[in-house]
């Protein structure tokens, strides 16, 4: 996958800021992740810089086209939809999102490998067993990020 806009900004940044998800969002997807389980859910996600080096977290849901349990493969359809629409929203496409219907908001060893392989270094987990989410900066070292979910 080869997202067309990439918000090239320092690790430090990104470590020190607070990345906000407003309720509604983080409503929408749990819903999603809850009614689509056991499948898991997916997509992109758009960041928008706020003052004082935070950002405005955007979520643009995709089809899973995985048919593999513990998998996700984001639609290619999708995708480009998901891209026109945060360059309308003045989104930069900084990572991606799905749902862990079993286990914890944390990236599995095959979430990291394909991480690893991938130009998107934000990734987000929601865990539905546990009603958590967790947002994580991927690269050699994967970092907790912090998330919060308010306007
Ligand atoms: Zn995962």
């Amino acid at each position: 996958m080869r997202p067309q806009s990439l918000f090239h900004i320092r690790d430090s940044k990104l470590l020190n800021a607070t990345f906000f998800l407003t309720p509604a969002e983080y409503e929408t997807l749990r819903l999603i992740a809850h009614s689509s389980s056991p499948k898991e859910v997916c997509g992109l996600i758009g960041i928008i810089p706020l003052a004082q080096g935070d950002f405005r977290i955007r979520l643009y849901h995709t089809r899973n086209g995985s048919d593999v349990k513990n998998k996700f493969k984001i639609n290619s359809s999708d995708l480009k939809k998901a891209l026109t629409k945060a360059a309308k929203e003045g989104a930069g496409i900084a990572g991606c999102f799905h749902s862990h219907p079993r286990g914890l908001a944390k990236l599995s060893g095959t979430d990291r490998s394909a991480a690893r392989k991938s130009r998107l270094r934000l990734w987000l987990v929601y865990a539905i067993s546990v009603n958590k989410t967790g947002l994580y900066l991927t690269g050699r070292v994967c970092k907790t990020l912090r998330l919060s979910v308010r306007y």
